[in-house]
């Protein structure tokens, strides 16, 4: 064991010069294997992180009243009682009572958020070290519950590999852990349950997308369904209403318009009140809530934002965030497409309306959406949320494709045979045709397949079918090796995550 010798020097320390000791597990990484801001001390007991052959193991160097509660094994180095110990959840729990740093917490009142979801569970260092310099807050735990079903985990395991990392990179400056695209009571009573602090609330199944194909009479009759004592008491707020917002400018709500967008929301917004004040409001610690209309097909109109908004408030919600469906196209893995100068005159209106009742507007699938960043970033005078999640995992993929050709070619292959079954989850307009044929490309240029769209997508989409397939004897195909891969190559990965998300945040001005 690398991290006995390490032992010793602690022996010698005095606690009160951890960053001493910090500095000089840095210069000795190769030696002690101790991951260097990782090491604390609490009460007579010295906590660090160290990489073991094939994973990281906590130790406990020393005795405290938390030292019988680890899980792990016990030996003595030193004459001191040592216990090893897994990164396991049960472990996990103990680590963030004794280290409140490794807990999530409400983002409320800080202005550049950024969802930074870790599909595989190892991507939180590598973003830690982009944001810590940063005016940024990390929500590093994000996953919705497709991802969670496409992956095989829990929010519980979701949670804890942030924490570890948090722990791993000494990381003190607070992060979040967001249930992502919640839909149900139960999905939203899980993810509070097992400590997460944001909620993204997807009412999209109860918008009525249909409404916007109805004729002006079926719009009428539909209307007229609505009780009566509710219409009017809607039709006194925004009817034949010129609304102004605090910046002077104007929303109308003309009686078409109006009626389209009360049936096209109002169900959704009674949705969310209820789950708001039966579940998140009775939390006992801070909640960030966020409503999100983005996975819909009707994009949404400054009129329905503001109606949306304005009747979420009315009904005691409080708003941390709202995430409306933009025009053009946020597809997963690609820069933005459509009309970027209608994109930049109804972003800014959306930006008005959100400042005007005080959230934030946040913007979904904002991986690698590079021509729209600088116009998110002025807008909002840099006060967003914004959420990526699938480009940890493609940054993962282009450091297997570097150094693993052989795995890489097996997962390439099996992502286009599959993309068919993916395409049921997400929509994305890979072609596969635009693809070269694997066969013909050097080992050298297979990173290039992470540059191009279509391949792009096509790995994007395909994650939750490479990592649990399975042969016939029940044994991972590509799980195992995708992970001893990363794990063999870990700096290289955390390198490619830090250059990736960096060029996002440069571009959104942070
Ligand atoms: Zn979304």
């Amino acid at each position: 064991m690398k991290w006995e010798s390490f032992c010793s020097i602690l022996e010698k320390s005095n606690p009160e010069n951890l960053s001493y000791i910090r500095e000089d597990a840095k210069k000795h990484f190769e030696d002690y294997g101790v991951y260097p801001s990782s090491v604390n001390y609490n009460q007579g007991a010295w906590y660090f992180l160290v990489r073991e052959a094939t994973e990281k193991k906590l130790i406990i160097y020393g005795c405290d009243e938390y030292f019988d509660k680890f899980d792990g094994m016990t030996i003595s180095i030193n004459g001191k009682l040592t216990k090893v110990c897994s990164l396991n959840n049960e472990n996990c729990d103990v680590i963030r009572e004794v280290f409140p740093f490794t807990n999530p917490s409400s983002h409320k009142g800080k202005a550049i958020t950024i969802g930074l979801g870790d599909r595989l569970g190892i991507a939180s260092p590598g973003h830690i070290r982009t944001v810590a310099d940063k005016p940024v807050f990390p929500i590093l735990a994000q996953q919705s519950i497709r991802e969670l079903n496409l992956t095989g985990r829990t929010y519980r395991d979701v949670l804890s590999a942030a924490c570890w990392a948090v722990f791993q990179e000494g990381y003190t400056k607070g992060f979040g852990a967001d249930g992502d695209h919640l839909k149900t009571h139960e999905e939203v009573k899980m993810a509070l349950d097992n400590g997460f602090t944001m909620i993204t609330l997807d009412c999209s199944e109860h918008i009525d997308n249909k409404v916007t194909s109805y004729t002006k009479e079926q719009v009428e009759e539909k209307y007229l369904e609505i009780d009566q004592q509710e219409r009017k008491n809607l039709e006194s707020k925004y009817l034949n209403k010129e609304i102004k917002l605090k910046d002077g400018s104007v929303i109308n709500f003309e009686p078409e318009t109006f009626k389209e967008i009360v049936l096209i929301y109002l169900k959704a917004i009674k949705f969310a009140s209820e789950i708001y004040n039966n579940i998140i409001k009775t939390c006992e610690r801070q909640i960030d809530f966020e409503m999100s209309v983005d996975e819909t097909l009707t994009p949404t109109t400054p009129q329905a934002h503001y109606f949306v908004a304005s009747e979420l408030i009315t009904r005691g919600v409080e708003i941390t965030s709202l995430a409306p469906r933009f025009c053009g196209e946020f597809q997963k893995g690609i820069d933005y497409r459509g009309d970027i100068e209608q994109f930049t005159r109804e972003f800014e209106l959306h930006v008005k309306i959100s400042r005007h009742f005080g959230y934030k507007l946040s913007i979904h699938s904002g991986s690698d959406k590079f021509s729209v960043f600088p116009i998110i970033g002025e807008k909002t005078n840099g006060l967003f949320h914004i959420k990526t999640a699938g480009t940890n995992w493609l940054e993962a993929v282009r450091v297997i494709a570097a150094n693993n050709p052989t795995l890489y070619r097996r997962m390439h292959k099996f992502a286009i045979e599959h993309v068919d079954e993916a395409k049921k989850y997400y929509h994305v307009s890979a072609d596969l045709s635009n693809i070269p044929d694997i066969d013909n490309i050097k080992d050298e240029e297979l990173v290039h397949f992470l540059d191009q769209d279509d391949s792009r997508q096509v790995l994007h989409i395909t994650y939750g079918l490479i990592l649990t397939e399975k042969d016939e004897m029940g044994k991972s195909v590509f799980k195992d090796e995708i992970y001893s891969t990363l794990y063999a190559h870990e700096k290289e990965y955390y390198y490619a995550l830090i250059k990736h998300i960096n060029k996002h945040l440069h571009l959104l001005k942070v």
